[in-house]
């Protein structure tokens, strides 16, 4: 292993100075900065052997960095060779820090400006340009040059989103956008899902994620322009598309970057997200690049009444299953057997049987007992770990389905908690039931409710280090902008958006606890007396929440009742698909406190 990654920096070394470059940077992304990367695009992997979902390195002629977040310092020491590649903490060193260190005036640091957005290209070149070196865009990347058997890109064909779960066809679609991008001519969008949306598009390059690689110019007037692999288009999907759009070989968008020069237009781009070439190609056709956010974003995360009934019962099927999961689980775990792996296959057949499963929609955590204090867990055949009696499990899951896509956390005990475990297990209830109950004005932001969901932690002098909640798309990411509920989001939540709410705790080394249902955002009931108009939380996901973890003293009033309501609901909207000794545990399981 060590001597292949050797063999590979030292080719790279020899690529860099036939092509006058000091030094490559290399991000784990490809084209579209989505969370999955297909084959080819692993550089990351193949230079270094690092097998983590974010990262980064730069290789210079001498030395070689490696650069991963929170999640991975552990990791990237055991799968990286530190006689080749130096190990550093992303946000504490992160590569601008490390250029000035270890960059010398007169040096060029290459790197691929389709896998580099505009702001992190403008960050990096700062950075260089600090100590006097350069931060360069090459025409080809110098790892692809020297991958001998790099894979082919992927060519899953494309599937259109029937308007029965889409909503809005494309047509109406790209109108409403329309009148929300003011003044300029012309909009480039690069995230795949935002193309897969506005178009009612679905792809199947990567897993779990059913987007389409594509990227796409929209003018104010006209057809848009899809760029995309012609062997993913079928005859169906052309036709879908025919009346809004033409479509286009990848590196044709070159060309249409260059028109949009010489037609003089104003172009939107999100420099978070957009390709630094895309940027530089637009400045070099002497067109007016206007920066702002993705402008299908926000309409695509306000999910319209299809999209949120396509939810409820997208999460109603996907309750179904966990609960059967859950019955399966409190009868076989004690008998000492069951793997992390086998439990999360079992999950899987369980969603299968529902007839309806397209995909997971991210690889199941499934935690034993400390591997439970780990939130981003990935249980390996090494990793695998039995469920033992006494110790908790967590299983962290999301399927996709057509109209829509889940994400559910549950944590169990397998035989009899500790009251430590009790005690944890309530706060964080308590935390995921104040935000669930949660009113307030428009406007509000994520990070204003984020402390309902920490408070009964903080009052005990604990707290958990992740976001509350994220974004989730519908039959799309599972992680979806742009509004979130953490200690920073600035996003003001507004009705249709679905996020997730799941606080947890931690305890290295010994246990972890989260409890994840997803909640769409609605316009409040009136409360008497009432004077202005509020927002709320609608619950979606349906699945009981271990009793035998809950310290019921704890609880408040309000919360004892939020919990009692919850549970008759799932009891009565899943207890209608299971029968016999299924049907028996959802009700002891859904009985109230
Ligand atoms: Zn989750
Ligand atoms: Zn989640």
């Amino acid at each position: 292993m060590t001597d292949t990654h050797k063999t590979r920096v030292a080719l790279l070394r020899a690529e860099l100075k036939k092509r006058k470059l000091t030094g490559f940077f290399v991000p784990r992304a490809d084209e579209f900065q989505g969370e999955y990367v297909p084959a080819f695009a692993e550089r990351l992997r193949w230079l270094t052997n690092f097998r983590g979902s974010a990262g980064i390195a730069i290789v210079t002629l001498k030395k070689a960095a490696i650069f991963v977040d929170g999640r991975y310092v552990i990791q990237v020491r055991q799968q990286v060779d530190e006689k080749i590649f130096a190990p550093f903490h992303l946000m504490e060193e992160p590569p601008a820090m490390w250029i000035a260190r270890n960059l010398k005036k007169g040096d060029r640091l290459g790197f691929d400006p389709w896998l580099v957005t505009a702001d992190q290209a403008k960050r990096l070149s700062e950075a260089c340009a600090g100590v006097g070196a350069n931060f360069v865009p090459v025409e080809t990347n110098p790892i692809d040059a020297v991958w001998n058997d790099q894979p082919a890109r992927p060519s899953a064909q494309l599937a259109t989103q029937p308007t029965q779960f889409a909503g809005r066809t494309g047509a109406e679609k790209i109108k409403d956008l329309r009148k929300g991008i003011g003044s300029v001519d012309a909009v480039v969008l690069t995230q795949p899902d935002s193309v897969s949306w506005l178009f009612n598009l679905r792809g199947f390059d990567v897993p779990h994620t059913p987007v389409a690689a594509a990227y796409a110019i929209l003018p104010a007037k006209g057809k848009a322009q899809i760029f995309i692999a012609p062997e993913k288009l079928t005859e169906e999907v052309k036709a879908h598309l025919r009346s809004n759009a033409t479509t286009h070989a990848p590196k044709q968008i070159g060309a249409a970057l260059k028109a949009l020069g010489r037609a003089k237009a104003r172009v939107l781009i999100d420099p978070v997200w957009t390709p630094e070439r895309i940027r530089e190609l637009l400045v070099k056709a002497k067109a007016t690049v206007v920066t702002g956010p993705d402008p299908v974003m926000l309409p695509k995360a306000r999910k319209n009444r299809t999209e949120q009934e396509g939810a409820r019962s997208a999460q109603k099927r996907d309750g179904v299953a966990v609960s059967r999961f859950l019955f399966w689980l409190e009868k076989e775990a004690p008998k000492g057997s069951l793997s992390e792996l086998e439990v999360a296959a079992r999950l899987k057949a369980f969603r299968e049987a529902t007839g309806e499963l397209r995909d997971l929609s991210f690889e199941t955590i499934p935690a034993s007992g400390p591997h439970a204090a780990i939130p981003h867990y990935h249980a390996t055949q090494e990793s695998n770990r039995k469920l033992v009696r006494n110790e908790i499990f967590l299983i962290d899951s999301g399927a996709q389905y057509i109209d829509g896509t889940t994400d559910i956390t549950r944590t169990v005990i397998v035989g009899t908690p500790t009251p430590e475990m009790k005690d944890r297990f309530t706060r964080v209830l308590k935390g995921m039931i104040g935000l669930s109950l949660a009113r307030f004005p428009k406007g509000t932001t994520g990070s204003q409710l984020d402390i309902l969901a920490r408070q009964h932690l903080w009052s005990a002098g604990l707290d958990f280090d992740h976001g509350t909640g994220h974004g989730v798309g519908a039959y799309l990411s599972v992680h979806e902008g742009p509004a979130r509920i953490n200690k920073s989001d600035r996003t003001p939540l507004e009705a249709g958006m679905i996020l997730s709410n799941e606080p947890g705790f931690y305890k290295q080394g010994d246990y972890g606890i989260r409890i994840e249902n997803l909640v769409m955002v609605h316009e409040a009931k009136p409360v008497s007396g009432g004077e202005r108009p509020m927002l709320g939380f609608e619950t979606l996901t349906l699945a009981p929440i271990d009793q035998r973890l809950i310290d019921v003293g704890l609880l408040s009033e309000v919360e004892r009742q939020w919990l009692d309501a919850y549970h008759a609901r799932v009891l009565k909207e899943v207890g209608d698909y299971l029968e016999g000794d299924e049907l028996v545990w959802l009700n002891r399981a859904c009985a109230p406190l």
